[in-house]
């Protein structure tokens, strides 16, 4: 027998569905609707989404570069069974394994139930470089008339360069010694280290020299010279003292000389850690979330399935914001290389049709950010094709700019499995194109993948201030492309 209250809601149910008008109902079952993650989540996963974003966190702080990024993956994938490639002993069903190409790129597997060749993978592909300033091959002089020692800057990536200026920044890279040693370098991340940074000029004396530049000029980039060192050495017949100071100093703590720089990867980034946003905490603000989100998303994904149905591939590349170029980038022979080593794990002497028809038969998901609707400059969006914070994992159809120009367009049929997938699995998923069609555009991985001829859709979390110093996502959209990854790899 039903309890009297249960009673009492049944009744007010159905008195609410008497409410609906005809055009009421008609509209509930036609009309899309893409729903709010707050509003929907209960208790329990709005737990889930903090925790997430705790760990999330973690990942924005200690891989602000792709070096740093390969570093923490294989170490996290080791933690959770992952062994080297030439490490796996007897590969079946569940076997994980990495590959790790130059310290800057990486693929993770686990292996499926069903064979390799007939299922195809399920690839899930992300970038971890961000845009930065690399320190020029030969950065280091002496201003002569201020005696200020300063490190000549490239910018890498698409960036706003004014945004660069008067923050505190870090040094993070690798330089190779004349007897070939590798000397990791990290300044500016503990909390009495000292910070780098590009001295922006005052507003008293801006107007002729700044003030009436294009904003795209505020500073240029011959201008992002970062401050070193103003010690001059004791000795009055050297000529540049204050360079020499900085010279014996990086002699001193890393062994390395001027020339050393030639052989170097110094990456500048802001000296910022990652902070939640907003009184309720629901955001994120960090560096190098382009691509960190999507990446950390798909690496915790890929640790789920214990035996996948179908072979299950995370990849993470560099290189990306500067076009996927070098042998780094996905426009390297890499993907081909790691899909046929995972092939020949279970079929020693495949011929080369069958990698090819695998690779044919692959899933992907570019799992890439996309630019979500900024409050204050919503003009650059057509509303209706946007994506905002807070509604979760954004499908996106196509990319490029103008006449799709550039776009790896995805087929209709994949956009309906993925669609039916997320939506059969309680994904909060929503659609977002990149801004108006005139407007700008932008690219990810995802047509290079599409080289191979597999099914491939761009997939990830929305971020405010994309590219910036300090970019802003929702956690409830970082937790909701976690689950989207999670359920693309366990698919059946
Ligand atoms: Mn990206
Ligand atoms: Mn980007």
């Amino acid at each position: 027998m039903p309890s009297a209250k249960a009673k009492k809601t049944r009744s007010k149910t159905r008195s609410k569905e008497e409410e609906k008008t005809k055009g009421q109902k008609l509209e509930e079952r036609l009309q899309m609707k893409r729903p709010l993650i707050w509003e929907k989540v209960k208790k329990k996963e709005k737990k889930e989404i903090m925790e997430f974003a705790e760990d999330y966190k973690r990942f924005l702080d200690r891989a602000k570069t792709e070096r740093e990024a390969v570093e923490f993956i294989v170490n996290a994938a080791r933690e959770n069974g992952f062994v080297e490639y030439g490490e796996v002993k007897k590969p079946g069903p569940g076997t994980r394994f990495y590959l790790v190409n130059r310290e800057k790129n990486v693929a993770l597997v686990v292996l499926g139930k069903r064979p390799m060749n007939e299922a195809g993978i399920n690839i899930v592909a992300s970038h971890i470089d961000s845009p930065r300033l690399d320190l020029k091959q030969n950065p280091l002089y002496e201003d002569k008339d201020t005696g200020l020692a300063m490190f000549r800057t490239q910018y890498y990536g698409g960036l706003k360069k004014y945004q660069w200026a008067s923050i505190p920044l870090a040094l993070h890279g690798i330089v190779i010694t004349s007897e070939g040693k590798k000397v990791n370098i990290v300044i500016g991340e503990k909390a009495n280290d000292p910070v780098f940074t590009i001295p922006d000029l005052l507003p008293h004396l801006w107007k002729k020299a700044q003030a009436d530049r294009k904003i795209a000029e505020g500073i240029k980039g011959e201008e992002m010279s970062l401050l070193v060192g103003a010690i001059p050495v004791a000795d009055e017949k050297v000529k540049q003292r204050v360079k020499l100071t900085i010279l014996e100093y990086l002699n001193r703590n890393y062994g390395i000389v001027e020339e050393d720089f030639i052989s170097a990867e110094m990456e500048i980034v802001p000296a910022i850690n990652v902070r939640d946003v907003g009184l309720d905490r629901s955001m994120i603000g960090a560096y190098g979330q382009d691509d960190s989100s999507a990446t950390y998303a798909s690496l915790r994904a890929i640790f789920e399935p214990e035996k996948p149905e179908i072979t299950a591939m995370a990849l993470f590349f560099d290189k990306e914001e500067i076009g996927s170029e070098g042998n780094t980038g996905v426009k390297s022979r890499f993907v081909e290389n790691v899909v046929a080593r995972t092939l020949s794990l279970v079929r020693e002497d495949y011929r080369d049709l069958e990698l090819r028809e695998l690779l044919e038969r692959s899933r992907g998901l570019s799992a890439d950010v996309n630019a979500g609707v900024n409050p204050i400059f919503k003009d650059v969006h057509e509303i209706q094709n946007a994506a905002k914070l807070g509604y979760g994992i954004v499908l996106t159809k196509y990319t490029g700019s103008g006449g799709k120009y550039n776009a790896s367009d995805a087929n209709a049929e994949f956009v309906g499995e993925i669609r039916r997938l997320f939506n059969r699995k309680g994904v909060y998923w929503q659609y977002g194109a990149f801004g108006k069609v005139d407007e700008g555009g932008g690219g990810t991985v995802a047509k290079f993948l599409a080289e191979y001829n597999m099914e491939i859709l761009d997939c990830g979390p929305p971020v405010l201030a994309m590219h910036s110093t300090f970019e802003v996502t929702s956690k409830a959209d970082i937790w909701a492309s976690y689950k989207a990854y999670y359920h693309f790899y366990d698919m059946k």
